[in-house]
């Protein structure tokens, strides 16, 4: 039978969410988005996606190990913690001008946003001089500043600030509910203090979560809830999908499936409507076809080089490729005239060089 001709599209189109921005979700709000049908779920992330921001650009950011392993928290997915054995070579905080070295060289390849990251529970009094000079010699080449270094005294939060640090990292994981089976060296309370140090401070917060680590439905809309729930959005959201190492307490967590990993971004861009939503950690092992559904479901942001801290990322070359394919353009700052850093930018993706773009410590 054919379908009738003489009903409106409109009575099959959901309606387009209000991208207001919203800090007072339900879980019962939330697993209703979850529950939609595929293709509505899509449709109205990504209706509100092009309602805060331009749909055929991607944020790149490039992101370097200044201190690899030996942590001294359990979290049960990192090949950096010291509770296990996974075989990573362990780094000490590199020094200044080497972190400086590897900035130019992202900035030459293209990235807008420099992070960096140290295994550390905490920094201590004696790392913070280095720390804030490499701060200080990275926002100088006109790059956006990241770091993510553990929980924050709000001292230190304060000058982090004065350095000129931008983004501030420290991801929630997963739900208040799920979390003791994840990490028991910290709680859930230490890590909203440390982003509220961070608000406080007057930096921008990075604050994201871990998929596929063997959680339930309701913790992915629980760890959703709590992003949105915050006094502020973060401004940049990275949703990663588990990347299970060997030797540590979750190699052999079932798979997510895929079609959920996309309906959290889509979730997650609805409920975040002026966040930048990031394919994090886990991006190497998904398909071009996958990525391209995240980015259609709201993604904006990636990592862009061929480590990921410690967990592989896929090549710069590869994202460059994709990009080409599906008419992606990383996305500008329209925050500084450095014109020359624009064209690097642009150039980056344009040119098929096949050279790592660096190697992250460890
Ligand atoms: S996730 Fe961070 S805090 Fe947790 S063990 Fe790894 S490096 Fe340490």
């Amino acid at each position: 039978m054919q379908a009738s001709s003489n009903v409106s599209a409109s009575s099959h189109t959901p309606t387009a969410a209000i991208a207001a921005v919203r800090h007072n979700w339900t879980l019962a709000q939330v697993n209703a988005l979850f529950a939609l049908p595929f293709n509505d779920l899509l449709f109205q992330a990504q209706t509100v996606h092009r309602q805060h921001f331009r749909p055929n650009e991607v944020q790149i950011s490039t992101l370097l190990s200044i201190k690899t392993g030996a942590c001294a928290e359990d979290c049960k997915y990192c090949p950096q913690s010291g509770h296990y054995n996974t075989g990573l070579e362990r780094e000490r905080l590199l020094e200044v001008e080497k972190v400086l070295t590897q900035a130019k060289a992202a900035k030459e390849k293209g990235a807008s946003r420099f992070c960096m990251g140290a295994a550390w529970s905490n920094p201590k009094q004696r790392d913070m001089p280095y720390i804030i000079e490499m701060v200080r010699g990275v926002k100088a080449m006109g790059l956006e500043t990241c770091m993510t270094l553990g929980m924050l005294e709000p001292e230190q939060a304060k000058s982090l600030a004065s350095a000129g640090l931008d983004y501030y990292n420290h991801n929630l994981d997963t739900s208040p509910e799920f979390y003791g089976e994840i990490i028991t060296t910290r709680t859930y309370q230490d890590r909203l203090d440390t982003l509220s140090h961070v608000r406080e401070a007057g930096m921008k917060v990075c604050c994201g979560g871990i998929v596929g680590m063997g959680e339930s439905a309701n913790d992915r809309s629980a760890l959703l809830m709590q992003l949105a729930n915050l006094p502020e959005h973060p401004q940049s959201v990275p949703i990663n999908m588990l990347v299970k190492v060997k030797g540590t307490p979750l190699e052999n967590v079932d798979d997510l499936d895929a079609f959920e990993f996309i309906r959290t971004i889509a979730v997650a861009r609805i409920m975040l409507p002026e966040s930048h939503v990031r394919l994090s950690a886990g991006r190497s092992r998904m398909n071009e076809q996958m990525q391209a559904l995240c980015f259609f479901a709201g993604a904006n942001s990636i990592f862009y080089g061929d480590k990921l801290l410690t967990t592989e990322n896929p090549e710069a070359d590869a994202d460059q490729l994709l990009f080409k394919k599906l008419g992606i353009n990383p996305e500008q700052r329209h925050d500084v005239s450095d014109e020359a850093h624009e064209m690097a930018l642009a150039e980056a993706i344009k040119d098929q060089h096949t050279a790592p773009l660096y190697h992250a410590a460890g």
